[in-house]
């Protein structure tokens, strides 16, 4: 190995020997700007060219905690789950677990290939710190499905009350912004003015103002994305 190839390691100070993966077959462009500091050259397992990357210890450990945080496994068939899936071939239909199975869903937050993603999620479910015989429940399961998770739910729900007042009173009450539902979104977003709203764009709209209309835009990075 050349001296532009060093050897990453763990905690422990063992070399990590799980596969390197190149920054570009990484396709979320704000994961792999975080991981460019600590790549280095390596030999990508997964596209076989020699770049810069990390491996793939890495790559868990800086998804690790977003994904707790930001994600929740699908809620189950007991848990009132609301996904049919219809069989192709009969008429048959069942009830399933809501979310992707954690492979696919690697795939499609991290726009990683199905091998990365499968490797990925080996790592992840092998190094949950849940210990089971404890009754301690894995967040990375192979056998659970994820997906995001509700606005209300990240910071620890804080919000969820404000959030479901506003969403009622938006969505069967007034249809429109009025003084209390834009009470509501000042508590979770700060007033308008206020430090907390400090960094947020506002833009006011209506008659009579400049800009009467609004387009909802999302940034990509890849044609294929849009
Ligand atoms: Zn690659």
């Amino acid at each position: 190995m050349s001296a532009s190839e060093p050897i990453a390691s763990d905690a422990d100070g063992k070399p990590d020997a799980t596969p390197p993966i190149c920054l570009a077959c990484i396709g979320d462009h704000a994961l792999r700007a975080r991981l460019s500091t600590a790549a280095h050259r390596i030999t990508c397992r997964y596209c076989g060219r020699t770049r810069r990357g990390v491996t793939l210890a890495t790559l868990a450990a800086e998804v690790d905690e977003p994904l707790r945080e930001f994600c929740v496994q699908g809620a189950t068939v007991n848990q009132g789950a609301t996904v049919k899936r219809y069989s192709a071939e009969s008429d048959a239909s069942w009830w399933e677990q809501e979310g992707e199975d954690l492979e696919e869903f690697l795939q499609n937050e991290l726009e990683i290939d199905m091998q990365a993603a499968s490797d990925l999620s080996d790592l992840l479910v092998a190094n949950d710190p849940a210990w089971p015989p404890d009754g301690e429940e894995a967040f990375f399961d192979a056998g659970q499905r994820y997906h995001r998770a509700p606005a209300t739910y990240i910071a620890g729900g804080q919000y969820s009350e404000a959030w479901s007042d506003f969403a009622s009173r938006i969505t069967h009450e007034r249809r429109f912004f009025d003084a209390e539902t834009t009470e509501h979104l000042g508590q979770i977003l700060g007033t308008r003015g206020s430090p907390k709203a400090k960094s947020l764009p506002v833009l006011e709209l209506g008659p009579g103002l400049p800009h009467t209309s609004v387009f909802r835009a999302r940034c990509v990075f890849r044609r294929s994305a849009v």
